[in-house]
């Protein structure tokens, strides 16, 4: 858990609810906390379902995605144990931040460890924001097959460590709101199981 490090601050409160903010746009906002390996499908799928969400349906929505982070906001952060924590705590407290303003907020992290999944879901629920954990499900060897950037084959030939599935651990999430089996579903049918859940939650209101 981070530290409170800064002293002599106080939390100033807006003059919008939260209430007005999700009147205006139509949707509650929320985070769709996309996990799993690797090349399981997490960015492809989050960004099929953000377009439908956009497109088809008129709602906003915006993926945070795991590389795009990592040129960014976490680009000083590697992928130690310390680090994918730390990468993690400040995607959910950017999520948290996005769902708070009315954002369909998809996050697209492999987010490999329990705990610090565990607290992105705790400061959801602290502050009254849906999180819908969705376990992107494929095994490591069809994963491997996927490997759309080549990744697997330099983990296996020892060129990246502490690679997830090879080299580091996944933690399966044990709750996950939402399990896509997608070695059974198409992207487009995994985008949907989500959309359905979303509007099944009543976060999708008619504009
Ligand atoms: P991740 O974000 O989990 O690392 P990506 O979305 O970048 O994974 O890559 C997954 C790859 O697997 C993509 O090239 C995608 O087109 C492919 N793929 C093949 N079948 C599926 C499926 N059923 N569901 C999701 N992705 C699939």
């Amino acid at each position: 858990m981070a530290k409170q490090i800064a002293t002599n601050i106080t939390w100033h409160a807006g003059h919008v609810e939260r209430e007005q903010r999700n009147e205006l746009l139509k949707q509650r906002g929320a985070t769709i906390w996309f996990t799993g390996l690797s090349a399981c499908g997490k960015s492809t799928i989050a960004f099929t379902l953000e377009h439908a969400l956009v497109e088809q349906r008129g709602h906003l929505s915006y993926v945070l995605d795991g590389d795009n982070i990592r040129h960014g906001l976490n680009k000083n952060l590697g992928f130690s144990p310390e680090d994918r924590n730390e990468n993690i705590r400040r995607i959910g407290e950017v999520a948290k931040l996005f769902a708070d303003a009315g954002v369909l907020t998809c996050t697209s992290f492999i987010s490999p460890y329990r705990v610090d999944r565990d607290q992105a879901r705790k400061i959801h629920e602290e502050a009254g924001l849906p999180f819908i954990e969705v376990f992107v499900k494929a095994s490591v060897e069809t994963c491997e097959q996927r490997d759309p950037k080549g990744l697997y084959k330099k983990a296996r030939a020892g060129e990246i460590p502490e690679f997830t599935g090879v080299s580091a651990p996944y933690e399966e999430p044990l709750n996950a709101e939402i399990v896509l089996e997608t070695e059974e579903l198409s992207v487009e049918q995994s985008a949907q199981v989500v959309l359905n859940y979303l509007v099944e939650q009543g976060l999708l209101r008619e504009a």
